[in-house]
């Protein structure tokens, strides 16, 4: 719904495929996965599709459906299922739509190979638990697991996801045992997220499948996403709608954990935690007024923060500010906001709220 309220998410929809282009360049012997579950983690499926149709080699998503809308809305790229099917009535969509389905444990693989009707040669992503603990196959069942799919004549390529690609672990520990499993495969191998897209070449193998940073976010919390080469895609943007002037010892919002120490001018933005914003962002977080960095305050409410105009006199009632992003009134990284409010900017890109309306269009001062 469009409303007056001056919130609004912009999407850049030109700056994903830039941030895909990178990936590529990043990869240059490998085909990339572009990864648009969630709803393009937040960013709205079909946005994210008006910038990556074309220059995709192909989509990642979750859901069968979500799958089955790209396919009817002509998208021809392969598609793949990161989970695989949840329920045996999703072997027909990946058979009928010409899905690519990840298999992971024994129980899925006996529903994607039960009886009936095999179309041309059905395309699966093997996975391997090489350390993660969540998803994939132990080295003792991968035989077994490899000789029934090789007897149904599928397409197969081994797939594993790294638990520390962006941390001091790093990916030796699991490529290691990557190995170890699969010593004389010859076929493709799937393994890379973004971090590893980033940081790990050697892991790049055939399909790389970035996330984050498509959408212009850094997977690391030593590397900021500009450093890395990386636009931001989603800026969240609002306005001042009240201006305080408060002294010393005064207190601002739920709980009052903010105390003024001299006389301070507030600014009062309309944007609150049922927008999105995270409620666990502290004082300080960056915020930026009339293309001026500075800081919110106190408790951010349901639909409400404040922020210190101490410093942007100029800045009244109406004044633009960017919560996150690249905003008419400046530049905020995501990934600064999400690491005040103790959190990642995949959940906050993932929590904007359906009440924000959403423009797509290039972003920017402007
Ligand atoms: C979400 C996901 C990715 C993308 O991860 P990023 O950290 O966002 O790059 C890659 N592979 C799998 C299996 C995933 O579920």
């Amino acid at each position: 719904m469009k409303t007056s309220r001056p919130i609004l998410a912009r999407i850049d929809p030109a700056a994903l495929r830039r941030n895909y282009l990178h990936a590529k360049r990043l990869a240059p012997a490998a085909k990339a996965w572009a990864v648009v579950k969630a709803d393009a983690y937040g960013h709205g499926l079909w946005r994210a599709m008006a910038g990556l149709r074309e220059a995709a080699d192909g989509f990642a998503v979750l859901e069968a459906e979500t799958a089955i809308a790209m396919r009817e809305a002509g998208i021809r790229q392969p598609i793949l299922l990161l989970e695989g099917i949840f329920a045996s009535r999703d072997r027909r969509a990946v058979l009928e739509y010409g899905l690519t389905a990840a298999v992971h444990c024994t129980d899925q693989l006996d529903m994607m190979l039960a009886p009936g009707p095999t179309a041309s040669p059905l395309s699966i992503y093997l996975k391997l638990n090489t350390g993660m603990n969540r998803l994939g196959f132990s080295a003792g069942e991968l035989p077994a697991a490899l000789a029934r799919l090789r007897g149904a004549a599928a397409d197969i390529t081994l797939m594993a996801h790294f638990a520390e690609a962006d941390g001091a672990r790093g990916v030796a520990w699991q490529m290691e045992r990557f190995r170890a499993m699969t010593g004389g495969w010859r076929g493709p191998v799937s393994l890379a997220n973004s971090a590893s897209v980033l940081r790990h070449p050697d892991t790049h193998g055939d399909w790389v499948r970035p996330g984050i940073m498509l959408y212009g976010a850094s997977p690391f919390a030593d590397r900021s996403a500009a450093e890395l080469g990386l636009e931001p895609v989603m800026s969240l943007e609002s306005r001042i709608i009240a201006v305080q002037h408060i002294g010393a010892g005064e207190r601002v919002g739920y709980g009052g954990t903010f105390a003024a120490e001299g006389p301070t001018r507030v600014g009062i933005v309309a944007c609150g935690y049922a927008d999105g914003y995270p409620r666990h962002a502290e004082t300080g977080t960056p915020i930026a007024v009339l293309g001026r960095r500075t800081r919110t305050l106190g408790r951010v409410s349901m639909d409400m923060l404040a922020c210190d105009l101490t410093s942007i006199p100029e800045a009244g009632i109406g004044a633009p500010v960017t919560l996150w992003g690249r905003g008419v009134a400046g530049e905020v990284p995501a990934d600064e906001v999400a690491s005040a409010a103790g959190t990642i900017a995949y959940e906050l890109f993932c929590a904007l709220a359906p009440r924000v309306p959403v423009e797509v269009g290039e972003s920017g001062p402007g």
